[in-house]
């Protein structure tokens, strides 16, 4: 053993733990409920919450947590210690099974979209046993989900564990198909690719717009951005590297399988990776990553932002989610096998997925839908707004034979037929050059590009899942009843390519010409949040969702309207945050600097009349132009709130008035307070400036 095997998940309570602190019947009845969703009895949950108690307690712990994933998109948790009264007046250490299982958070701020009516503000929580418990500071967290007192779902687990399970159900009955009678369950795996900005916390705590935004909402462009590359993959600064490291160490003691690190595109942007998991742990996981991005930075002098796009003109951060499905034999549904047979299996779940991503776009696009990554989809830093797949040319090519009832290559004669051939290998290299494509094969899984760095991965895995799991079951339906099943799935298989192959494109999801493409073919191009959200109502999806028993159609009108209403209380704060900066600092300090100029200019004709006063004049006129405009934006800006305070308008319109009213007017400000920061003498500036923040951390 190294120091790194020693360090990893020793703060977690997993399979390891557990048989060695379990009595053996306990930990054999516990395995049932984790692999098999058996429930598990109070006598059995009391062994169990009292040796978790131990084991935190020689690890220091003093409290436990029920840790939760509420709408708001962070984790919340509410700490209660251990300690419970005697009767002689002291104290001792408790945890019981009931705890262990639920608890009962007041939970009446936290976002329900009017799920939860205010006499019952009580929430639940419920032990997911199939995630670890942990230990983080001096708490012993409990991986939970939390409903309302009615049952419906109030967080981001809740319908992602419901969406395993309907990818379960519908999985297995196709493998049954195949003659597969070994694998007892199919779960989804994820590994999603981490990004983030690094700056200096000095200068993070001088600016108000990253404060109470997370992105700067004014700022020029320094003389030099990313134009370089040369911060792509280059050398990590000692500051950052050590601030990995310590990252690290944190992520491993939790059992996060932090794996890869690198500097990223932009300057100060850097990239974490962990190795894929089953995906209510790895969602589990990035929300921890993400929350001790934060706390280390702080350690280390540094703030990471996690915003989308904190900085215009510079590319954002997103989040790769790499997506496939595995079963219990530990095979991984979308690698193409070495026999025919399971060849055809992978076309089959290859299908599956292709139908799924053509079908319910518009829920993927919902899925990644928010007010700080709608800066970066179709902005040529990310994949545009229209969700297509990308296949690779060679994959293509065999389904376009297949389709044709053609044959395939050069060499082989015959047709191409499913079921009977062996596919081609895929080496990685030709199928992941593409990288401006939404949704990609990569070899043996998809990546699904879409999704912002703040994101929670939940949304996304939850479309997902339930998407194939909507193919899987037509496909189940179709092929049980089948008289000749070879035939029938070749015939499916042909059917689906040619039904759904307008959402397959191997080209430049950049170009201009794909987007009149796409809408020849059809395809949505929702480039707003607020354009997006009403599809995730609509009827199609609503059947989807209580078809596979994620969301009931009251759940998913709770959830279109909390992530509307979030989308306005962002934009609000941002549109005060810019009347804020530019009342209070900017247009005062500009202001500053044309009387500046004015004196030095009335000095100057006095001292030397006749003497060449251009440079001043000249200057002077423009910064007092720009002042006088800037002001007349502030006031525009400031006028589009006030409108809104008189309007009766739906979660809905609102969204949409602050996307094209009160969005447009803090564009039309920032367009003239930039252009008076480059005139400007520096020594006015009130802000660190762009060149500060990204170029600052040394
Ligand atoms: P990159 O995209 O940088 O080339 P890789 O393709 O090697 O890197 O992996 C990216 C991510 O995909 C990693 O987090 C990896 O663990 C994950 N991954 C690999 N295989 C699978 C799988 N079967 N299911 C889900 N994620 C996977
Ligand atoms: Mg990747």
């Amino acid at each position: 053993m190294n120091a790194i095997t020693n360090l990893f998940g020793t703060n977690v309570f997993n399979d390891a733990v557990m048989r060695e602190r379990l009595p053996k019947e306990t930990y054999r009845q516990l395995q049932r409920t984790v692999k098999e969703g058996k429930h598990l009895d109070n006598a059995v949950a009391n062994v169990v919450a009292n040796a978790m108690k131990d084991w935190a307690i020689e690890k220091g712990a003093t409290h436990f947590t029920h840790w939760f994933q509420p709408m708001t998109g962070i984790t919340a948790e509410k700490h209660d210690s251990f300690i419970t009264p005697t009767d002689d007046g002291r104290v001792i250490l408790e945890f019981s099974g009931k705890e262990l299982i639920q608890g009962e958070p007041d939970a009446s701020s936290f976002p329900s979209g009017g799920l939860r009516a205010t006499f019952e503000a009580r929430g639940y929580t419920t032990w997911d046993p199939t995630s670890y418990a942990f230990i983080k500071g001096k708490t012993l967290c409990i991986p939970t989900a939390f409903c309302s007192y009615g049952g419906e779902a109030l967080d981001k687990k809740t319908p992602l564990l419901r969406s395993m399970e309907a990818i379960n159900r519908q999985a297995l009955r196709v493998l049954r198909l195949f003659g597969d009678t070994a694998v007892t369950s199919v779960k989804t795996t994820v590994g999603p690719e981490q990004e983030y900005f690094l700056v200096e916390r000095e200068m993070f705590e001088k600016r108000p717009d990253l404060v109470f935004t997370g992105r700067t909402l004014f700022g020029a462009r320094p003389p030099k951005g990313q134009e370089l590359d040369d911060h792509y993959f280059g050398t990590i600064k000692t500051r950052v590297a050590e601030y990995m490291e310590d990252l690290n160490e944190e992520l491993w003691k939790l059992g996060v399988l932090a794996k890869t690190e690198h500097n990223e595109v932009a300057p100060a942007q850097h990239e974490l990776a962990p190795i894929f998991s089953t995906t209510n742990i790895a969602t589990d996981h990035n929300q921890l990553t993400m929350e001790l991005m934060q706390r280390i930075a702080k350690k280390h002098g540094l703030v990471c932002l996690l915003h989308e796009k904190p900085f215009a003109g510079v590319n954002g951060s997103g989040k790769h989610n790499n997506w496939s499905i595995s079963t219990s034999t530990g095979k991984n549904l979308l690698d193409p096998g070495d026999t025919p047979r399971e060849n055809a299996q992978f076309l089959l779940f290859l299908c599956a997925v292709i139908q799924a991503v053509d079908d319910y776009q518009d829920l993927l696009r919902v899925s990644v839908a928010s007010a700080g990554n709608d800066h970066r989809l179709g902005a040529n830093e990310a994949p545009p707004a229209i969700v297509s797949i990308f296949l690779g040319t060679e994959l293509t090519e065999i389904l376009d034979s297949i389709e044709k009832d053609e044959q395939y290559g050069t060499k082989e004669k015959e047709l191409w037929k499913v079921g009977v051939h062996i596919l081609p290998r895929f080496p990685k290299d030709t199928t992941d050059r593409n990288r401006t494509s939404p949704f990609a094969f990569t070899g043996n899984k998809f990546e699904f590009r879409m999704l912002g760095s703040s994101n929670s991965i939940s949304g996304a895995n939850i479309v997902l899942n339930t998407a194939v799991a909507e193919s899987l079951r037509q496909y189940a339906d179709e092929l049980e009843s089948a008289e000749d099943f070879n035939k029938a799935l070749h015939d499916l298989i042909q059917r689906t390519i040619r039904e759904h192959k307008r959402i397959i494109f191997n080209g430049n999801g950049y170009d201009e010409a794909w987007v009149k493409e796409a809408e020849r073919r059809g395809l949505l191009n929702l480039k707003t949040t607020p354009e997006c959200l009403p599809y995730f109502c609509a009827e199609k999806n609503v059947q989807l969702f209580t078809q596979h028993r994620v969301f009931s159609e009251t759940e998913i009108n709770a959830r279109c309207e909390i992530m509307l209403e979030t989308y306005s209380k962002m934009l609000n704060i941002e549109a005060l945050t810019m009347l804020d900066m530019a009342n209070k600092d900017l247009l005062p300090a500009y202001s500053a600097y044309a009387r500046q100029l004015s004196e030095a200019l009335l000095a100057k004709k006095e001292a030397a009349p006749g003497v060449d006063c251009t440079y001043e004049e000249e200057l002077l006129r423009k910064v007092s132009g720009l002042c006088g405009g800037m002001y007349q934006k502030t006031k525009a800006l400031e006028a589009t709130l006030l409108e809104l305070v008189h309007k009766d308008c739906s979660e809905l319109e609102k969204a949409q008035y602050y996307r094209s009213v009160v969005f447009g007017a803090m564009n039309e400000l920032r367009i003239v307070a930039d252009e008076l920061e480059s005139v400007t003498d520096r020594k006015y500036y009130p802000y660190p400036t762009y060149g500060d923040l990204l170029f600052g951390v040394r």
